[in-house]
Order: structure tokens, then C-alpha cells, then sequence
């Protein structure tokens, strides 16, 4: 129920596509809480989309647009971005210029995106991050069902018997699904969940089964699959006959055997095989970790080939389940967003439905082959080949493989325009046009999650300074640029109209996106309009596909395909021995320049790590927590070690967030090369081969600051803390006077009061700035990593202390919580632990009872459960 004043939206980041109720707090910011009657999160919040209300507030904000650095009117920009492509298309031709947008982006706002480059610029060179985020399923799902389709709902997960989770972790890259997941197996222990990882994660937890996967194991993996089955007689002949081709062809490459690829035990093998080809109710589901691949699409064909070859899908409880990233990547979907597709799911190769869109939209002629996929699209951009680009709503700088090399093609390009929310990042710095657009929060739209279902996402703060909507600014330039009418939008409602409108001829084309049954919807019907899963059409609402066949081929069947497994690209060698698998943490998303902004995500991990073996690590003389530089052809890192065998010896794992703003040597994108799958063109962001050597620091440092905190030490990471900010930094020389350095690295003038602790033998310094009593900011330097308690330090700035606080721990009175474990209650691990002791809990219900933690979202729930287990490990050795 919503109560007076609060408004229904959708959360602002993961492919679940929670809903949120929003109520203003009048102070500019927003409480926000989980939707009980969305039926993705049905009430239910991860510690992300909990802490949305932290992340806004104007300090960050660009308000206004920029040309070469300098503020000026939208007239000023837009008739500049508008002559500039103009001309540039004018001199070197349509494919001169290019769009990169973003999941992140409202469907509406995309849809006039692909609009204006397909259809009135005249070129496909529109792609989106959503290329590094699932086009591998996109493919897949094309090959196999004739269309991008997601047969399935996020009810399937609670009505399976088995859902195996495929280069997925749920609990920290989808924690609702996961919350979900949790809960129904908690309810029916009977559901068994299979995790498919090289690298144990959190998810993993609740499995029945861990399959550590070799990197790319995963078309071998279900290859052998395919073979047992059909070897069972769990394959279900007749629907196949009916409904597939391709059948003996698949199983024949199948039987070829590449079981040793799959890199797991035959116990471990054998367990999975048995459980999947007996049960009927299984689920498969995926995400990055198959996607991100240079054979991504092989990889969700095999899945998609077991599927298919057992009828296990389009019924309760039965299919494949492609979880995407983003907020908006299925809508971004629909409307044709990537280089490679047309709008409503249409083909941009097929002369027929080109000719319908053309008609529809009264456009120019639309390419008939697709444009520039993201890599290659900024490799055209740092040659030459492409004069002018517009990126929207996303940090190319920082998210792109080869992205040192991304990041020099921006900065070198004739004419870059960025649109963002965000005032600096990595990839605003070297925009020549900076447009403000409005954010989460601020913008109506529609949104679609992974199971087809389209939410509304209502603006409910006013646009700050002079933002603008992204479709708005996008129909300005389509109107300066003399497309007239085409662009003639007066709300987003009208465009959603049009949208819908264009779905109806798609679907008679024989396309399965429809939602024309809301052509005509009305202003104030799409103001209120409910989550509505699709198909919504004349006869159809939003059901499952496929149950009875009726794929969207030319005959009407599914295609099994002949596959065969390939290795990742890079090559591990002995001068580059290890694999780098990449992805996310639990609460920070993509390259932080929201989550960022809220200090108790940042209280989960403030810093980038290097997760690696510790027999790996004793091999190579790498200390716990010290840093480890990784370096390769394409780039270098330097990032803190994390000792672990979740990990497998010879692989490594780093998170995907840190920037130029946050740890510019922790920018993990620079390592990962460009190569793609060559049916989707996804990147291969999870297998980069790279080496390690540890950085030879020769002091450690801690600060924090209620004020400016601003290192040039070789190595930082900055996050923000309750009172100010917080870094880690490092160096491997020292300078020669501390208190100046600090006084820099502060902005504090010499009337600041500094006391100091030092013992020059031990390399040891300890300075506070203290101003009227109250701690300014503190600094601590080591020549080991600094042992002292950061969350108890950075929640003393602004507070009356002295000298005490050179201790570096608590003291007396004052009580140490340790690294936040769980974000909504803020409570640290100390805090936990000692309650685990002391009123010998024994289940995560037990600590959410006595101290809140994993109470709310749940997300941290995992964290608790291994904490409670590794409590009763040290009491059974003691
Ligand atoms: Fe947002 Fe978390 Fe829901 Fe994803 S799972 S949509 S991040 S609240």
C-alpha cells in the first residue's frame, strides 16, 4: 500500500527492475522504500536500491551546459551539436558520426536516440554499454528463437526444482532474485540450486553444488550435458520433432566430448548431470559471466540447446533466464538501441520490415547493415574514421576494455559530445560539449526488467539547474538538425504512444515484442500505469513463450545449434600466467558516480582488490593486504591484496568500479583487451591474461578528513566516510617532510593546529589536524599496510578528540564497529562478531533479532551466515 504523498517508481540500477515508493523529504532529498505490490521485489530492497535516497543532493551535479569547459546556454550547445554533426555528415557521410548510449537511459529516451541515427541521420552507428553487458544473450536468444526473446518470469525461480545459476552472482549482482531465491528454498528445501563459477562467491553459499568451472567451460559444460540427456532419454523427442531443427546435429558436435575443458571433479560433474537431467522443473539461469565472453553466444546457445532438447521451457518453473545488468537494457532492447538491430525487435537486414519502419517513421532510408559495435566503434573513433560522437548517460573512459586506449580516442576526438548527470568523470573530463541531463529521481519514463516487465520510472524532484530530459535534448538537436515533425515530442508519454504504435506492425511482421494494446494510452493513463509484463496486445498479457512452440523462424521452429568449445582469446603464457576475471561488489554499481556518493555502500569495501590465491600469492612474495600490481600489454593496475581460495590457483579476480576519480591505478578496464565474440560483439571482459608482481611500496598511508582530502601519492583510493572522506595511499618514495605533505593533502593552512606522533626508526608518522577542538582530518603512515581500525577513524572527523585519536583504534569509552557488513543498519563486523560471541547466536535470523543486521534487504545475509561459521570453526579449534 502506498501511503499519502509517496509516488511508485523503479529502481535506478540492476536488470531486476525493483519498484520503489518515493516521497519527498522537502529538503531536495527523497525516502525511499521497496514497493510491496511490485511484482519484481514485491516489497523487497538490496542495500543499493535502499540507499538511493543518499545519492542525490546537488554537489557533483552538472547544472548547465558546457562548451570547452566554460558554461552556455542550451542554445549555445545544442545549435553547436547540431551544426557540428550536420557538417561532419555533410563533408565524410552518415557513418562519419556515432551514438553511444546507455541501459542506464529511459526507454523513451532511447527510442528518439535510434530514431534519429537510424532513421534520419542514416546510419547504425548507435550501439550501447548494454553491448558489454548481454548482446551475447541477444544473440543467442536470435539464433535460437528467431527473436530476442525471455521466455520466462522471475516466478519460475520459485516454482523450479532446480535453478542453476550459470557466471551468475546473484547475491550481489541481483540480490532481490537472490533474496527470492533464498526465501523459496528456505521455504521448500527441496529446491536445489546449483552454482557454475570458477570462482566460489557469495552465491555459491546456497548452493547444493559448486561447479569451479575452468574459464570457458561453459560450452563443454553443457555440451557433455546435451549428450547425457539425450543418453537418459530426458530429451523429449516429440515436442522436439514439433517444435526444434537442429536437433542431431547439435547432439552430434555434443558427443564429441570436451569434458576436459570443464575443468571440475567427475564426482562434482557427474552430480550436476544427474540432477539436471532428472528433474523436470529446471531453470538455467545466466548473466555476465556467460555474456561477457568472446564465445558468449556459444555459450547461451548451449544452455539454450539443453532447453530446447527437454521441452523444459515457456512452463512454471522450466526455462533459460537471462538476467541483464542494467536498469533499461531489455528496454534499450525493444526499441533497437544496439548497431545491429531495428526498432520492436525488427531486423535491420530484412528489406521488409526496413521499409515498414522507414514508412512509420516517414524517415530517410534506413542502413541496411549494422554500424560500429562499441569496441570497434571507439577504435573508429581514436583513427579518425569517425568525426563526431555523442555519448549519453554512461563513463566509456572507464568501462570499456582497452580503456586507456578508449580513454585517448575521447580525448583525441574531432568532436565529442558527453550528456551526464555527473559534473567530472573519468569521461566528462575530455567532453568538448557537456549537456546536463536529469536523473533518477527527476525523469519520467519507462523502464523494462529481465522478465518483460515495464515499469514507470516517475520524476518526483524538480530538473536542477537547467537539466533537461535525455529525450528532449535529443528531439532539440533532431528538430536543429532539420528533421522537423519527426521530433516534434512534447512528453514522454507521446513518444511511448509511438513506441507502442510501431510494436503492432512489428508483431504483424511475425516479431514478438507488442505492446501495441497501449497505443492508446492516454496522458494520465501512463502517468498511473502500473508494472504490465509483455506481450500486451489484443488476446495477450504478459505470459510465458514458447510452452507450445511457435518460435518466431520462418517455419515456426527453434534452432539447436552445433557447438564447440573455444578457449578465451588471451592466452595464458609463461610471461602472462594468470587468468583476471572481473565483476562486481555488492554495493557499488558500475563505475560509482551514484553509489559512490553514499557513504555507508562505501563502508562495505572502500578500496579495489585483487582476490588471488594464497599459495599463488606466498609464490610470488605477495603479503596479505599489501598491493599487487597487474600489468599486461594493454595496461597496468596496482590494487590491494586479497588472500583467498574462493579463488582457483592461477586466476585472480578484481571488481569492475574504481575510476580516475576514485583509484586511478585501480581502473580494471585498462587490462582487459577488445576481444569480442564475432556473432555479438561483446568484449571479452572476464578472461584478460596478465602478470603480478608486488608493488614495492615503501610506506602505507590512512587519512581521513571532515573537509578536502586530495592525494598525489602514487597509489590512492578515495571514498566518502560518514564525516568527510576517506583514502588508502601508498608510495615508493617518501617524502621528505610529512606534516607539509599532509598540510597539501588536506588544503590546510599552517594556523591549523597539528599534533604528531613519530618513531623515525620504525618508519611510523601519526598527524591530527585539529581546529577548535574538533578533528579536521588525521593521517597515518606505515611502512607495512597500516593496522588501525578505518571505520572508527573515519567516523571521528568533526568530533571532539585530540591527540587520543593517534591510537588509531578505540579507546576507553568509544566503541570500534569494524567494516560495515551490513548497509542498511550500519553495523560493522566487530559489532557483529561480539554478539555472535557473547549471546551465542547460531543463525542470521538470530543476529538480525539482536542487532537488525540482515534484516531489511538482506543482502548481507551471505556475509553473516559465512561470519557465524567461521565463529563455530575457531570454537571447535579451540
Ligand atoms: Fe535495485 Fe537492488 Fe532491486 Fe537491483 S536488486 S533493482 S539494485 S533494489
Amino acid at each position: 500500500m502506498t501511503q499519502a504523498s509517496e509516488t511508485r517508481s523503479t529502481c535506478a540500477y540492476c536488470g531486476v527492475g525493483c519498484g520503489v515508493l518515493l516521497r519527498p523529504d522537502g529538503q531536495g532529498g527523497l525516502s525511499v522504500r521497496g514497493d510491496p505490490d511490485h511484482p519484481a521485489n514485491l516489497g523487497r530492497l538490496c542495500s543499493k536500491g535502499a540507499a538511493l535516497g543518499e545519492t542525490l543532493g546537488l554537489d557533483g551535479r552538472l547544472l548547465a551546459p558546457r562548451v570547452a569547459g566554460r558554461d552556455a546556454g542550451w542554445d549555445t550547445a545544442l545549435q553547436l551539436v547540431a551544426d557540428r554533426f550536420r557538417a561532419t555528415i555533410a563533408e565524410h557521410g552518415p557513418e562519419s558520426v556515432a551514438f553511444y548510449v546507455s541501459g542506464q537511459m529511459l526507454t523513451e529516451d532511447y527510442y528518439v536516440a535510434n530514431k534519429l541515427m537510424k532513421g534520419f541521420i542514416g546510419s547504425a552507428n548507435i550501439d550501447t554499454n548494454s553491448r558489454l553487458c548481454m548482446s551475447s544473450s541477444v544473440a543467442g536468444h536470435k539464433r535460437a528463437f528467431g527473436t530476442d526473446t525471455v521466455p520466462g518470469t522471475y516466478e519460475d525461480l520459485e516454482a523450479a526444482d532446480l535453478v542453476v545459476l550459470v557466471g551468475s552472482n546473484l547475491a550481489w549482482c541481483h540480490p532481490v532474485l537472490y533474496q527470492r531465491l533464498a526465501a523459496a528454498k528456505a521455504a521448500r528445501p527441496g529446491l536445489r540450486v546449483v552454482t557454475v563459477d570458477p570462482r566460489r562467491t557469495a552465491t555459491s553459499d546456497l548452493a547444493d553444488l559448486h561447479l569451479g568451472i575452468a574459464p570457458g567451460g561453459d560450452v563443454a559444460l553443457f555440451n557433455v550435458l546435451l549428450a547425457r540427456l539425450d543418453a537418459d532419454g530426458a530429451t523429449d523427442r516429440p515436442w522436439v520433432d514439433r517444435h526444434v531443427a537442429g536437433y542431431d546435429a547439435a547432439l552430434a558436435e555434443a558427443l564429441r566430448g570436451d569434458a576436459g575443458e570443464i575443468g571440475v571433479p567427475a564426482g562434482d560433474l557427474e552430480a550436476f548431470l544427474a540432477m539436471w537431467s532428472g528433474t523436470e522443473k529446471v531453470v538455467t539461469v545466466y548473466s555476465q559471466g556467460v555474456n561477457q565472453s568472446a564465445a558468449g553466444s556459444d555459450k547461451v546457445n548451449a544452455i539454450l540447446n539443453c532447453h530446447l532438447a527437454t521441452g523444459r521451457i515457456g512452463r512454471p518453473g522450466m526455462g533459460p533466464l537471462s538476467v541483464t545488468g542494467q536498469p533499461n537494457a531489455m528496454g534499450g532492447r525493444e526499441v533497437g538501441g544496439m548497431a545491429n538491430m531495428l526498432a520492436s525487435h525488427l531486423d535491420l537486414e530484412n528489406p521488409a520490415h526496413r521499409a515498414t519502419v522507414r514508412g512509420f517513421w516517414n524517415s530517410g532510408p534506413i542502413p541496411e547493415a549494422p554500424g560500429l559495435k562499441a569496441v570497434e566503434m571507439f577504435r573508429a573513433l581514436g583513427d579518425g574514421r569517425i568525426k563526431a560522437i555523442w555519448i549519453i548517460g554512461t563513463n566509456p573512459a572507464v568501462s570499456m576494455p582497452e580503456a586507456d586506449a578508449v580513454r585517448a580516442a575521447i580525448a583525441g576526438g574531432a568532436f565529442v559530445v558527453v550528456s551526464d548527470i555527473v559534473e567530472t568523470t573519468d569521461t566528462t573530463r575530455l567532453a568538448q560539449v557537456l549537456l546536463p541531463a536529469t536523473g533518477w529521481g527527476e525523469k519520467d519514463g519507462t523502464v523494462t526488467n529481465s522478465d518483460r516487465m515495464i515499469s514507470r520510472q516517475r520524476g518526483v524532484l524538480p530538473a536542477p539547474g537547467q537539466a533537461r530530459p535525455d529525450w528532449a535534448i535529443l528531439a532539440e538537436v533532431g528538430r536543429r538538425m532539420g528533421f522537423g515533425a519527426a521530433f516534434d515530442y512534447v512528453s514522454p508519454a507521446e513518444i511511448f504512444r509511438e513506441h507502442a504504435a510501431l510494436s503492432g506492425l512489428a508483431a504483424r511482421l511475425g516479431r514478438d515484442f507488442d505492446i501495441s494494446g497501449l497505443t492508446r494510452i492516454d496522458d494520465a493513463a501512463y502517468d498511473a500505469m502500473p508494472p504490465r509484463r509483455w506481450p500486451i496486445a489484443p488476446g495477450q498479457d504478459g505470459g510465458r513463450f514458447f510452452a507450445h512452440g511457435g518460435f518466431y523462424t520462418a517455419d515456426r521452429k527453434a534452432r539447436m545449434l552445433p557447438l564447440r568449445h573455444r578457449a578465451p582469446v588471451a592466452r595464458i603464457t609463461p610471461d602472462m600466467p594468470f587468468r583476471l576475471n572481473t565483476g562486481r561488489v555488492r554495493d557499488q554499481w558500475h563505475t560509482m558516480t551514484r553509489t559512490g556518493r553514499a557513504a555507508r555502500l562505501s563502508g562495505h569495501i572502500a578500496e579495489p582488490f585483487l582476490e588471488i590465491h594464497p599459495a599463488d600469492a606466498d609464490a610470488l612474495g605477495i603479503a596479505p593486504a599489501t598491493l599487487v600490481e597487474v600489468h599486461n600489454t594493454h595496461g597496468r593496475a596496482v590494487l590491494r591484496a586479497l588472500l583467498t581460495d574462493r579463488v582457483r590457483r592461477g586466476e585472480v579476480f578484481a571488481p569492475i568500479h574504481w575510476t580516475g576519480e576514485t583509484a586511478p591505478s585501480g581502473r580494471i578496464g585498462a587490462l582487459l583487451p577488445g576481444a569480442v565474440d564475432p556473432v555479438s560483439g561483446q568484449p571479452e571482459l572476464k578472461a584478460a591474461a596478465v602478470a603480478l608482481r608486488p608493488f614495492a611500496a615503501r610506506w602505507y598511508g590512512f587519512a581521513v578528513s571532515s573537509g578536502a582530502l586530495a592525494p598525489a601519492a602514487e597509489y590512492w583510493a578515495r571514498a566518502r566516510s560518514g564525516t568527510g572522506l576517506r583514502a588508502e595511499l601508498a608510495g615508493r618514495a617518501e617524502p621528505a617532510d610529512w606534516l607539509a605533505e599532509a598540510r597539501a593533502l588536506f588544503g590546510l593552512s599552517a594556523d591549523i593546529e597539528a599534533v604528531s606522533m613519530a618513531a623515525p626508526a620504525k618508519g611510523l608518522t601519526r598527524l591530527a589536524f585539529v581546529d577548535r577542538g574538533r578533528l579536521v582530518a588525521a593521517l597515518f603512515i606505515a611502512p607495512e599496510p597500516v593496522a588501525l581500525s578505518r571505520s572508527f577513524l573515519a567516523a571521528l572527523p568533526g568530533s571532539a578528540v585530540g591527540a587520543e585519536v593517534l591510537a588509531g583504534r578505540a579507546g576507553g569509552s568509544r566503541i570500534d564497529p569494524g567494516p560495515i557488513v551490513c548497509a542498511c543498519f550500519d553495523v560493522g563486523v566487530n559489532t557483529i562478531l561480539a554478539a555472535i560471541e557473547s549471546e551465542a547466536l547460531m543463525t542470521v535470523d538470530s543476529i538480525g533479532e539482536a542487532l537488525q543486521a540482515g534484516s531489511n534487504c538482506g543482502s548481507c545475509r551471505p556475509e553473516l551466515k559465512r561470519l557465524i561459521a567461521g565463529a563455530r570453526l575457531r570454537e571447535a579449534a579451540e
